[in-house]
């Protein structure tokens, strides 16, 4: 049987299968236009259209959807598009407030102005805690009053205590080289890292850019040294893996100092260490320097002693005594 329809009646079936929310059961369709290739053509695309959009409404974001053209090319844009907003929301959940938005109008102007706004009062609160935003370390006004803490108990009980300073060799090149972003991400990876090798009591904090400070009470020079060269050797070979593929190997320089009886107040200490840290900067990075000089590399050889005779620099362990 052949059905012939007018224009109009052609009209009214398409309309109807755009329009109805279930197809009519007694649509008549003309058994020879069921084999026919672009009414069937037509025919997935409007069923397309109409599962894809269906679909989007309920916010189920994996339909699939076979036919192409440009309805369905703009709602599968917007499918990827809520899939990838989705996945932001997760990260902002996780606490990575640099998510933003570029591609759903006013909307994400509201997310942008949200995830800035976290990100705002997160700082405050972890500044309020003590805590740096970046790495999730304790911030140098923590690693400040536990200084002022150590050296009070060193005081009153001859505990003595050491600091360890380090300062990540050529840090700048990162930024330039690929980004703030990226440099970011290096200072979290190298300090999380870093953190897994002190002990509970000591304080390992973000002294400010990419400077860290341990403070390590009841620690003396030779074992301070010990941890320091633990620390650099660690980092020198961890790589650490970019977004974009990179693989980088970062260093270290470290400049260790101890508590003495002559320290008046704890800054004497973190001043040694600093001149130790500058001793290591100018002798080739990526080493250790003491303030006043010990024999280190002696004290690597599991021959810890306390003289202050300036020994010769010991290039193969990258350690030189100031
Ligand atoms: P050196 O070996 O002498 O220490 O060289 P350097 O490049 O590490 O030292 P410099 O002081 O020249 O540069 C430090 C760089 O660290 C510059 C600064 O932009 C970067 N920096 C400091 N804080 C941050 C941060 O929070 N994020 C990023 N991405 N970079 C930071
Ligand atoms: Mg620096
Ligand atoms: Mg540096």
């Amino acid at each position: 049987m052949s059905l012939q329809r007018t224009d109009d009646e052609w009209i009214n079936l398409i309309y109807t299968l755009l329009t109805s929310v279930k197809i009519p059961d007694d649509m008549e369709i003309d058994p020879d236009l069921t084999q026919n290739p672009n009414f069937k053509k037509l025919r997935g695309f409007l069923e397309d259209l109409r599962e894809l959009s269906y679909a989007l409404s309920k916010g189920d974001l994996h339909m699939f959807a076979y036919s192409k053209g440009f309805i369905l090319s703009n709602l599968k844009a917007l499918q990827a598009n809520l899939r990838h907003l989705t996945w932001q929301t997760k990260q902002v959940a996780e606490g990575d407030f640099s998510q933003r938005v570029e591609f759903l109008g006013e909307f994400s102007d509201s997310f942008n102005e949200m995830a800035a706004k976290l990100e705002e009062s997160t700082k405050a609160l972890l500044q309020i805690a003590g805590a740096d935003f970046l790495t999730q370390l304790p911030n140098r006004r923590s690693a400040m009053r536990f200084l002022e803490q150590t050296h009070a108990l060193f005081k009153r009980h001859s505990r003595s205590y050491s600091i360890a300073m380090f300062d990540i060799d050529h840090f700048k090149s990162v930024n330039d080289t690929y980004g703030h972003e990226a440099g970011d991400k290096v200072l979290q990876n190298v300090s999380s890292s870093m953190k897994l090798l002190f002990r509970e009591t000591d304080m390992f904090a973000r002294f400010g850019g990419e400077e860290f400070i341990a403070i390590l009470p009841e620690t003396s020079m030779s074992g301070a040294v010990i941890l320091a060269e633990k620390i650099r050797v660690m980092l020198e070979s961890a790589p650490i893996d970019l977004d974009d593929g990179t693989t980088l190997y970062k260093t270290t320089s470290i400049g260790v100092a101890e508590s003495s009886v002559n320290d008046f107040d704890a800054s004497k200490v973190i001043n040694r260490s600093d001149e130790a840290l500058y001793k290591a900067k100018t002798g080739g990075r990526n080493r250790i320097c003491t303030s006043p000089p010990v024999n280190v590399a002696r004290i690597l050889k599991g021959c810890a002693n306390d003289d202050t005779e300036q020994q010769p620099d010991t290039p193969a362990l990258k350690l030189i005594d100031l």
